[in-house]
């Protein structure tokens, strides 16, 4: 009988994003303090009859050749373990393309640890995480989910428990704007790293306490400068999620979507008002632990 397997792909925040030096390979060397959300698209993979990876999304911005990410994770993992490819694998497509929350890389994630449950294959964790950063840099994280302190070109990963109860996320991305990963890296120029040091040891500390009102004065994200500079929306969208005073907004990975942490739904909603009549997609969700 033909197999069908239904999984969650978790989009991810980062609650703060330090970008260091250029290294030789290309890669920036960073350390980021990641977190998955419970926004997700829906991965459906199907055992086919005839040969082959097709990949169906209706989004019209997600490309469904082989340069989409489940088919580089379904050509890894079938190579992997020779099996050969007679797979469908249908996307439906709720993370917002091209805005800084991992959508692809999670897609992949799912499809390496979908696999391995359908055709029945253990897969150890180091084995996962190699055939996950062998996809992209950020996909070792979402394979795993929950919060992380990344290092290297982010696949060098130490796991903490989330902060609970779980704090509420408010995403807000600007209609019409997308910014391209490569380009916002690129245009990003280090500066003084000295104070970062102190304050990402204190960032993670307050998060994992809770305590917004440390965080608030605290947490950064180097790739703003860029963005911000380039569309002046994001900062303004920042702006009106911090003005209520009660939670913490910051852009997430190079944007151009903005995050905001509260404690409680109801300080969530009235920030939430704040955007009324700007061109935004909204969405309210909150932090979320490690994938089942
Ligand atoms: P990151 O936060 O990891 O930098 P992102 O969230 O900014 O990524 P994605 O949503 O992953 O960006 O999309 C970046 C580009 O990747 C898209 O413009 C699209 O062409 C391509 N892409 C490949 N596979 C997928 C996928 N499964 N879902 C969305 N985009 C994909």
């Amino acid at each position: 009988m033909k197999k069908t397997l239904i999984l969650q792909a978790p989009a991810k925040i980062n609650i703060a994003l330090w970008v260091k030096h250029k290294r030789t390979d290309g890669y920036h060397e960073l350390s980021s303090i990641m977190q998955t959300i419970s926004l997700a698209d829906t991965i459906t993979l199907k055992e086919i009859g005839e040969p082959g990876i097709r990949v169906f999304c209706e989004n019209p911005d997600v490309p469904l050749d082989a340069s989409n990410l489940v088919h580089r994770a379904a050509t890894v993992f079938l190579d992997r373990f020779s099996i050969e490819p007679h797979l469908a694998i249908n996307i439906e497509k709720k993370i917002p393309v091209a805005a800084g929350l991992a959508g692809g890389s999670t897609d992949a994630a799912a499809v390496l640890t979908g696999l391995a449950r359908m055709y029945d294959r253990s897969v150890t964790m180091p084995d996962l995480m190699n055939m996950a950063s062998s996809i992209g840099s950020d996909v070792p994280f979402v394979a795993h989910g929950g919060l992380a302190l990344a290092e290297g070109r982010g696949e060098k990963l130490s796991f903490y428990e989330p902060p609970r109860p779980p704090l509420i996320v408010v995403i807000a991305v600007p209609v019409g704007v997308s910014v391209s990963t490569r380009w916002a890296y690129e245009n990003y120029h280090p500066g003084n790293n000295e104070a970062k040091e102190k304050a990402f040891a204190e960032i993670l500390h307050a998060y994992r306490r809770r305590d917004l009102d440390a965080l608030r004065n605290l947490i950064f994200n180097d790739l703003e400068s860029v963005t911000l500079h380039r569309h002046p929306e994001v900062l303004r969208i920042k702006e009106l999620l911090s003005s209520t005073g009660k939670g913490v907004a910051m852009m997430s990975g190079s944007g151009p979507s903005v995050f905001a942490l509260f404690a409680d739904r109801k300080s969530a909603m009235l920030a939430v008002k704040t955007l009324h009549g700007m061109p935004v997609n909204v969405y309210i969700e909150h932090i979320t632990r490690k994938n089942s």
